[in-house]
């Protein structure tokens, strides 16, 4: 056995036994812990950032702040702020006749256990430290397994957690795939998994075996639809600066932008000007985010091949590419037919499909008859084409004359719906996922069943009363 997997069950161990000598923490003890978390992020900004530049092969360390670091100290600032509110023991109604009686219930927040939590490369510390934001705003003990394909960020965050948090509470197992199938194995009282659908199939299959609840955290093809009463300069722009970052790299990055036919290559012309705007160039620039890998550089590059090998147009922000630091130009793929590759598989990459449309009903229903999405972007100002969007499709989340903004809100739940993922973070509901929701009933002083005629052996009146109750009001 490795010293990865030994690691995995000995700290596994170690917090699940922190957990049963002290199941219940105070509003104060996890501000602590989560105070730690933040002050780690404050005194290690510099080298995390440095690191996620490494493993990306230079992406910019100001988006890495921007992203990773203030992201994740939003969400942890949040939590820590809110928390005492959230975890307040509630008071609610009591049944007739009980609540005469003096009956009381209550609902009690309780922290679930020891909770393992999954990320991504693509936001190395985000799709951590969010999530553990909201399990240790909960009460839990928590285990994180940062993505092997940014191995320096995941050695960084291993050591600066080490050295900064007390592992009762945080701990950090790194390691490829291989640790990932023990990890999702391993009885955890909640396992929260971001990646692809495909993996997280394994990974609820895995925590199956131990009725581990599980939130996934998947990706897809996010749609973006471009209304007639939309101001297409404006809805343009804001996608292009939406796709352009962290080089298309994004779960919720806009995958399909539907536009209306006789705005085809206004549209184009519109992305290309936001793009180059902010991207003048493309080889060497250090705001582009370069393709995280070689293999995810050509399996996006194979995609767009494949639809101009089946005669689909391709337009491009740039003349130059750069396959050598793997940053791309914005890549415009024009109605490729439904077989084609980049039809089917989400892009993650800066690469977007372009469908023109004729009729409103039919973008509805192509996006309907696709898996749902995690993000959908409505750009236009008619109040009833919004209220469709919002009404008939089922998407994780939605911004309106925008995107990826929603994503970004603490106070409120992000998570995706059927292939895009199941559960949510942030906010109360992330607080909700990882509490135990419990129901406590406190008997009243007297118990007059017997006086009331309410207890066996039951009488006609007792049977006719219940009757009486039995209506439809
Ligand atoms: P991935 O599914 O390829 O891998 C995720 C992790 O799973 C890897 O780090 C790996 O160690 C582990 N893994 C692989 N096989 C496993 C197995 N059989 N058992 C257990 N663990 C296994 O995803 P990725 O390439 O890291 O990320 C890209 C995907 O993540 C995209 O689909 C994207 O949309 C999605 N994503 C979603 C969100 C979100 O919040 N919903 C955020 C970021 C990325």
């Amino acid at each position: 056995m490795s010293d990865n997997f030994t690691h995995l069950n000995r700290i596994f161990e170690q917090q699940v036994a922190a957990h049963n000598a002290q199941p219940m923490s105070s509003a104060q003890e996890r501000r602590e812990v989560i105070q730690q978390v933040i002050q780690m992020l404050v005194d290690g900004h510099s080298s995390l950032a440095e690191a996620m530049e490494a493993d990306f092969g230079g992406r910019s360390q100001t988006f890495s702040l921007m992203n990773d670091i203030l992201g994740s100290l939003g969400s942890l600032k949040h939590t820590r702020d809110n928390l005492e509110q959230w975890l307040t023991i509630e008071e609610r109604d009591v049944f007739a006749p009980y609540d005469q009686l003096g009956a009381k219930a209550q609902v009690m927040y309780q922290p679930k256990g020891v909770i393992g939590i999954m990320g991504t490369w693509n936001a190395p510390l985000y799709t951590l430290l969010s999530p553990l934001a909201c399990a240790l705003g909960a009460g839990n003990r928590v285990i994180l397994k940062p993505s092997e394909l940014a191995p320096r960020t995941a050695a960084v965050l291993a050591e600066l957690v080490q050295q900064k948090i007390d592992p009762n509470w945080v701990n950090v197992v790194t390691g490829d795939s291989e640790i990932g199938k023990a990890f999702s194995a391993t009885p955890f009282d909640h396992i929260v998994f971001t990646g692809s659908p495909n993996v997280g199939k394994k990974i609820m299959a895995a925590a199956s075996e131990n009725l581990t609840p599980v939130t996934l955290e998947l990706g897809g093809k996010s749609p973006a639809i471009i209304s007639t009463s939309a101001d297409l300069q404006d809805a343009c722009r804001r996608l292009a600066i939406a796709k352009g970052t962290n080089g298309g790299q994004i779960c919720i990055s806009p995958d399909i932008i539907y536009v209306p036919s006789h705005l085809l290559y206004s549209a184009i012309q519109e992305l290309n000007a936001e793009f180059t705007c902010c991207y003048p160039t493309i080889t060497n620039n250090p705001d582009l985010v370069p393709i995280i890998n070689a293999t995810h550089y050509e399996r996006i590059n194979h995609y767009i091949d494949d639809a101009v090998a089946k005669g689909v147009k391709v337009e491009y922000s740039h003349d130059e590419q750069d396959p050598v630091g793997r940053r791309m130009p914005l890549t415009m793929v024009i109605n490729p037919p439904a077989d084609s590759k980049i039809m089917q598989e989400e892009i993650f990459g800066l690469a977007v499909i372009i469908k023109t449309y004729d009729d409103f009903e039919d973008v509805i229903a192509d996006i309907q008859s696709r898996p749902n999405p995690l993000a959908l972007y409505y750009f236009g100002n008619d109040q009833k084409q919004q209220t469709q969007v919002l009404e008939d499709i089922r998407a994780g989340g939605v911004s309106i004359n925008d995107a990826l903004m929603h994503a970004a809100i603490h106070d409120a739940p992000f998570g995706g719906t059927g292939q895009s993922g199941m559960g949510h973070y942030h906010g109360k509901e992330g607080f909700l996922t990882f509490s135990h929701n419990k129901t406590i009933f406190h008997a009243p002083a007297q118990d007059l069943r017997r006086e009331w005629g309410m207890l066996p052996p039951f009488s006609n009146d007792f049977k006719a009363m219940i009757e009486a109750q039995i209506t439809a009001d």
